[in-house]
């Protein structure tokens, strides 16, 4: 601790509030760019380390000087220089908004608290990889949603400050009710989600292939985790399949029915537990729906842990509030159907932004 205090802390109070925003808007873009990698590699379980930067078109491996942050992107024209194939602008977006939050973070913490700062902005980074990632894949990894329960635990008994308290024990207790609060009223919220909206049939094209791994279900657009589509005994999914292969056997035009307890393919049982693998053929899914998953619910203890339970209420309020009105404008704009699902985390992340930065403020002017 001590040389951490003498390496980082000290220097940073030396130098001028100004020449430290400044590290912290280029230091953010360039976490960005690692953010990027993150985003991309942990849906898939790729290492996040090795191999390094690469095209995803042609593998070519990216030179640092071609992998600066924004700058390259705008030098290359936002194209591969190998290949020439169109990078995402997700890339440079993601560069752009954590350099963005990092230099908020030193803005409004840096003369309080330096490491506050530096702890704010991680966090900010968190919450960008789960919402990009939640976006295109409609899950939040466990590496962000368990890892940022236990470094805000952690955080909020090395530093009080973050909970404006003076003793890690207070600090703590404010950040174990956080955590408590935020899953109780996530997974309330969900349970009564599934009740409401009952099932959803998933139009998809014809002869579309679905896949059943051991923990998640596969469809052309979208991964859904057994656990956010199972929560009661009675919950099914059933597909007309035209054809189903198991690792041992196949079987044509029959109905399927997976529940908890059991896979039925036609009128043969199976122990669902028993099959490792499935994939199945068919023009029409139907799963029980629900507002949102498991991992929102790990996602808001998250959430908790580090903001507080003050930071929770405001969180699930905002976020509602806003993902009502960007669900409805959608549908005004006819760019999605009523029956469709859309990723609550984003929302959930940019309710959590607004608490960090300016949620104080906000509650003041809303309460007096
Ligand atoms: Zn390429």
């Amino acid at each position: 601790m001590e040389i951490l205090e003498q390496c980082i802390i000290e220097p940073i109070k030396g130098a001028s509030f100004l020449y430290w925003a400044v590290v912290f808007l280029v230091f953010g873009c360039i976490v960005g760019s690692f953010l990027n990698v993150c985003i991309y590699r942990l849906p898939r379980g790729e290492s996040i380390v090795k191999p390094p930067s690469h095209c995803p078109n042609c593998n070519w491996q990216i030179p640092w000087y071609f992998n600066i942050p924004i700058i390259s992107y705008i030098w290359l024209k936002g194209k591969c220089h190998n290949c020439g194939k169109k990078i995402s602008p997700r890339y440079v977006i993601v560069e752009f908004i954590t350099g963005v939050f990092f230099l908020c973070s030193w803005l409004k913490y840096g003369n309080f608290n330096p490491y506050l700062a530096i702890v704010v902005a991680i966090f900010t980074a968190a919450l960008i990889v789960a919402s990009f990632i939640d976006f295109e894949h409609f899950i939040i990894p466990d590496e962000i949603t368990i890892g940022g329960i236990v470094f805000g635990l952690v955080v909020s008994i090395v530093l009080p400050s973050l909970h404006q308290s003076s003793s890690w024990s207070s600090s703590l207790k404010q950040s174990v009710l956080g955590l408590i609060l935020g899953t109780a009223l996530i997974y309330i919220i969900v349970q009564a989600g599934k009740l409401i909206f009952g099932k959803l049939k998933v139009q998809i094209s014809p002869d579309t292939k679905i896949v059943f791994t051991e923990e998640e279900l596969i469809l052309p657009d979208q991964i859904i985790p057994y656990c956010d589509i199972f929560s009661r005994k009675t919950d099914a999914i059933k597909i007309i399949a035209k054809r189903v292969e198991l690792a041992d056997r196949c079987f044509w035009q029959t109905q399927v029915v997976l529940t908890p307890e059991k896979l039925l393919i036609g009128k043969e049982e199976f122990p669902p537990d028993t099959i490792s693998f499935m994939e199945i053929v068919a023009d029409e899914i139907t799963i029980p729906r629900e507002a949102m998953g498991f991992g929102d619910v790990k996602f808001m203890a998250a959430i908790g842990a580090f903001t507080g339970w003050k930071g929770v209420v405001f969180t699930l309020c905002v976020s509602s509030i806003i993902g009502a009105i960007v669900g409805g404008l959608l549908i005004i704009a006819g760019l999605r159907e009523r029956s469709s699902r859309l990723p609550y985390g984003p929302f959930i992340s940019l309710a959590a932004i607004i608490w960090i930065f300016i949620g104080e403020e906000i509650v003041r002017i809303w309460l007096y």
